[in-house]
């Protein structure tokens, strides 16, 4: 990579985003290919795709976890991030779109905008992230054009443009004649905007007030205009063509390549975590964007000082090595720049969505999971042993959550869907040679107060003494649990009133009613008591915990059920009968939308009685 670092002017991370079986890997390989960092072309269907690396991902021909590959387009440093396309999985492209400076939407031209399209869509204008558009599978009968650009200025935004050849069937039927694909590798850059004529840059103008007025008057948009207007995502630069057959990828390249620019970073040292993984060594692999100054190997990593909550562990560690993955190979570097995405071992203390140095911690989403899974383990495994191996899983990915029941004595796993489960099983053979099964999924349920209440705990057997005063009160939905002190310390010692508030923390609580957690209630300390001789550390966990007990016996307890919120699809023909399936699983809907010939149905539902109506969903349809 070195003696080619002279050339590049612009380092660009950039994500590609799509429903599953849209060709976002197939592109990758296009693009591989193309940009001359590959000789053979590697192909989905034929399990040999150079960024499906783990072989779960090859064998079912998706893309689990995000990879990077680095490729040269004249020069542009493009490292290219391709993220997971199904929606269990969506905490982890989350994750990715912080990183990203730019995006590229594919979309399977054969079934355009699709209900996952639109929801990537939001989260691509939440994050803010400037945007290009590919519409695939142009080679595919039945994909139009015009229509299909007609369908994303409608669903998507106004300002979708097309930027390639205004003919894209013919194009890719020219592209692929045999004895021009040798052509076709170079760095050439191909600009066909022009061909579009003066309807083109009116179009381009109308997305920009100050721009139309320059237009007008000068009668030109250069090309810092463009790049300009798409960063600001007032434009969306549309490519038509073909992944598999290569047609039209180029004039996306020569997008890419003449339309971008270097974001400006800061000189300080700034780098935001994004994903956690481990090498086929073991060793632990802290993924980050550098997004500030530089970081060289054995550089001393700390907390990020905007984000050290009071009374956090703050830890130093040195960066071992910084590697810069493409594919599944890597290269170790001295240093990494602005902008440089890469793997840094030797940190321990790392998660996803930190913030380092000058960046600050991200506020991630929370995806609550709603079922609760029994692990099954085989005859013979260690049950412990297995629970520390699974917990390294759930490092790489905090949506997985694994609880340890110990009255049971029994592993569970907390998942959003049944998907996640045949991914597991496997993950955790490919991982650990261990063949798991899953029990039947239950619903997560918690529990809440309605009214405040106070509860009080003593804990007084001979030679022992506590007693513990605590407020219940309910919080906002989806506030959790949170704590609060009102007591004097002339009244209970700070050392002590720590203690009380650390046991509240330390532990889910559980409920009177089912035995489910406890969620959305604040607990304050109101006063306490110790003794001078008889209180022991110990003493104030018993009293905590029967406060809490005691209050919620005398509260008015509420049970919480989980709900999912639906969008369903569905061609009008049928959409009666979806409706009342709906009003039979105890749902809700908003007012239908119709496109054409689909209803929309928005609303909500128990988890309970929706859960395996996706299935039924696809037999009537
Ligand atoms: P991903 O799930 O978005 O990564 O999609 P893949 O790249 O795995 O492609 C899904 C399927 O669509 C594979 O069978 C590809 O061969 C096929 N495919 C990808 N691009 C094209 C294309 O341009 N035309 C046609 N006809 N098929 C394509
Ligand atoms: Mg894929």
């Amino acid at each position: 990579m070195g003696e080619q670092s002279e050339k590049i002017k612009k380092n660009i991370c950039m994500g590609l985003l799509a429903h599953v079986d849209a060709g976002k890997t197939t592109l990758s390989e296009a693009l591989l290919y193309l940009s001359g960092k590959i000789r053979k072309l590697g192909r989905v269907d034929h399990k040999d795709a150079y960024l499906d690396t783990s072989p779960l991902e090859r064998e079912r021909g998706i893309t689990i976890f995000s990879k990077q590959a680095i490729l040269d387009l004249g020069d542009t440093r493009v490292t290219l991030l391709d993220t997971p396309g199904h929606v269990d999985f969506s905490a982890e492209m989350e994750r990715t779109l912080q990183v990203l400076d730019y995006a590229i939407l594919v979309i399977n031209g054969a079934d355009g905008v699709q209900g996952h399209t639109v929801t990537l869509w939001r989260l691509l204008e939440r994050y803010q992230i400037p945007t290009f558009i590919f519409i695939n599978k142009m080679d595919q009968d039945g994909a139009d054009q015009e229509a299909l650009l007609a369908e994303l200025r409608k669903r998507l935004s106004e300002n979708c443009l097309d930027f390639g050849p205004m003919d894209i069937k013919t194009e890719i039927q020219k592209e692929t004649d045999p004895g021009s694909r040798a052509e076709q590798n170079t760095n050439e850059i191909f600009h066909t905007e022009a061909e579009h004529g003066e309807e083109f840059w009116e179009s381009l103008a109308m997305c920009d007030e100050h721009l139309l007025e320059k237009y007008l008057e000068e009668g030109e948009v250069g090309p810092e205009e463009v790049t300009r207007l798409i960063i600001e995502r007032k434009v969306f630069p549309c490519y038509f063509g073909s992944a598999l057959k290569m047609g039209g990828v180029k004039y996306l390249i020569g997008g890419l390549e003449h339309y971008t620019a270097n974001p400006l970073y800061p000189e300080a040292f700034g780098a935001k975590v994004y994903k956690i993984a481990r090498d086929e060594q073991g060793n632990r692999l802290s993924y980050m964007k550098i997004t500030g100054g530089t970081l060289k190997v054995k550089d001393l990593l700390t907390t990020s000082k905007g984000n050290v909550a009071a009374g956090d562990e703050i830890w130093e560690e040195k960066a071992d090595q910084i590697r810069i993955y493409s594919g599944a190979k890597f290269e170790l570097a001295k240093e990494a720049k602005a902008g440089t995405v890469c793997a840094v071992t030797g940190l321990t203390h790392t998660f996803p969505g930190q913030g380092l140095g000058i960046t600050e911690n991200s506020n991630m989403p929370v995806l609550e999971p709603v079922l609760n899974y029994r692990i099954l383990l085989p005859e013979g495994c260690d049950v412990h042993q297995m629970l520390k191996k699974l917990r390294e899983l759930e490092e790489e990915d905090p949506q997985l959550h694994i609880v340890w029941d110990e009255q049971l004595g029994e592993i569970h796993a907390m998942l959003m869907g049944d998907v996640q489960i045949e991914i597991l099983k496997r993950l955790i053979w490919e991982r650990f040679h261990v063949a798991v099964d899953f029990g039947t999924g239950n619903i997560v349920y918690k529990e809440t107060i309605a009214a405040p209440v106070e509860g009080v705990g003593h804990f007084e057997p001979l030679r022992h003494y506590a007693e513990v005063h605590l407020l219940l009160e309910p919080g906002e939905q989806g506030s959790g649990m949170q704590f609060f002190t009102a007591c004097s310390e002339d009244v209970l010692d700070r050392n002590w009133q720590r203690l009380i508030l650390t046991h509240l923390e330390e532990k889910e609580h559980r409920g009177v009613l089912t035995g489910a957690p406890i969620t959305d209630m604040q607990i304050t300390l109101l006063t306490g008591r110790a003794h001078q001789k008889h209180t022991e550390g110990g003493d104030f966990r018993q009293a905590t915990y029967r406060a809490i007990r005691q209050g919620l016996k005398k509260a008015q307890n509420v049970l919480l059920e989980p709900y999912y919120e639906f969008r369903l699809e569905v061609p009008v023909e049928v959409v009666s009968r979806a409706m009342n399936d709906i009003q039979k699983m105890q749902g809700t809907l908003l007012p239908m939308e119709t496109e054409e010939n689909t209803a929309i149905l928005k609303g909500k539902a128990p988890v309970s009685t929706m859960r395996d109506y996706q299935k039924e969903v696809v037999s009537y349809t």
